[in-house]
């Protein structure tokens, strides 16, 4: 017959609850086989476990570092590149950069550029959607994909107004935008395309790639025309293969003069990247007597057409794949 008090339940001074809510203590009848097996074995089971948990956080906490950037907090380059990777025709890319970002540098010291980076991340992270991707591509250059064409000019719009009233330095950033096509690969060169052309535009701007601007999409703000602007000429430009080098020296030549140009106001050069005899030109001028005196002043004769001023839009279709390459 066994008493009262052999009966009783043996409770081991083992947690198994590691960590998680209020301590979890077996127990089993005393003197039992399951006593005997639990107070042998439970001991060195929980040793394994809790290692095998530090093991789990440490890998977890490597994943998250390896995926992470230190100083924004921001996904970073390897994960922006798989978010590329990933991209979907129809999706958009926008190239973000902050505008003339050394000088913050230069003139509060590199601390208060960190601070500016880090400020500029919490406002990424602020105006995007969940299901939205952004990183931070290299030093002041972040990376955002928008699934579908979700309104980019809005985002950025967004952004910028946000950005304006929380940064601790005054800087401005500037954008591309380019829509994923059936070669998503294309998106983001064409981002950077337009990025870097937002930036000649006088940054503190965005631009849709020029591949985008062909169909439905506005033009952008700088495109449409000032009241100086009374004409725009288009050329098309072709040349043999081995000319097409110096023509792009020429150029720039060209553009080292412009001071000498009376009445020009800007260029845009853009070269078809499958066919590199084939150029494409825009000029703004603020007459076309100014536009003449020039032709008749320069040793190129190239035939141009007039576009109704600021409306390059019809002749925007040929600009597809194409790159810039003056302005
Ligand atoms: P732009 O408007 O043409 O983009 O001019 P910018 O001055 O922003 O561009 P630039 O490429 O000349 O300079 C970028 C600077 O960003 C240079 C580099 O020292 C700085 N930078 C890059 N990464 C970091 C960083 O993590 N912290 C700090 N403080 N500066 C950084
Ligand atoms: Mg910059
Ligand atoms: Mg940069």
């Amino acid at each position: 017959m066994k008493t009262a008090d052999e009966n009783e339940g043996e409770t081991l001074p083992i947690d198994l609850s590691f960590g998680v809510g209020s301590p979890l203590l077996p127990s089993a009848p005393r003197g039992s086989v399951a006593a005997t097996l639990l107070q042998r074995y439970l001991p060195s089971f929980v040793i394994d476990a809790r290692r095998a948990l530090e093991v789990y956080s440490e890998v977890n906490r490597f994943s998250v570092q390896a995926s992470t950037d230190s100083l924004t907090q921001l996904a970073n380059r390897r994960m922006a590149t798989r978010a590329l990777g990933r991209l979907r025709e129809g999706d958009t890319v926008i190239m973000i950069d902050l505008d003339h970002f050394k000088r913050i540098n230069d003139n509060y010291g590199h601390v208060a550029g960190d601070e500016t980076l880090q400020a500029f991340g919490r406002v990424l992270r602020e105006c995007i959607r969940e299901r939205d991707f952004v990183g931070r591509y290299g030093g002041e250059e972040f990376v955002v994909v928008l699934s579908g064409s979700k309104e980019p000019d809005a985002f950025l719009a967004r952004l910028r107004d946000v950005w304006v009233v929380g940064r601790p330095y005054e800087i401005s950033f500037s954008a591309g935008i380019a829509i994923a096509t059936n070669d998503p690969s294309r998106a983001i060169i064409a981002a950077d395309h337009a990025l870097y052309e937002a930036k000649a535009d006088g940054r503190d701007r965005w631009n849709w790639a020029i591949d985008d601007v062909v169909g439905e999409q506005p033009l952008t703000e700088h495109d449409e025309p000032t009241p100086q602007e009374s004409f725009v000429a288009f050329s098309q430009i072709h040349v043999p293969a081995e000319g097409s080098q110096d023509l792009e020296r020429a150029f720039e030549d060209r553009l080292g003069a412009v001071d000498r140009w009376p009445g020009f106001i800007k260029l845009k050069v853009w070269a078809d990247v499958t066919d590199p005899t084939r150029f494409a030109m825009v000029s703004w001028w603020t007459s076309h007597e100014d536009f003449r005196a020039y032709m008749h002043s320069s040793d190129h004769r190239l035939s141009h057409s007039r576009i109704p001023t600021g409306d390059f839009r019809p002749h925007a279709r040929q600009f597809r794949r194409y790159r810039i390459v003056a302005r």
